[in-house]
């Protein structure tokens, strides 16, 4: 699942607050400018 951090309070914003509010905008301070945030993944990678 994508989240969406606020660029001003750095609050976490997932995309079910989203849509109570309309367009994308931050529930807590109304920021409209949101990071796009994905949750770390782990990988492996090859190293030699
Ligand atoms: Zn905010």
């Amino acid at each position: 699942m994508t989240q969406y951090r606020c660029q001003r309070c750095k609050e976490t914003v997932l995309p079910t607050d989203m849509k109570i509010v309309p367009g994308i905008k931050c529930p807590k301070c109304g920021n409209r400018i949101l990071f796009k945030e994905r949750p770390p993944v782990v990988r492996k990678v090859k190293a030699r």
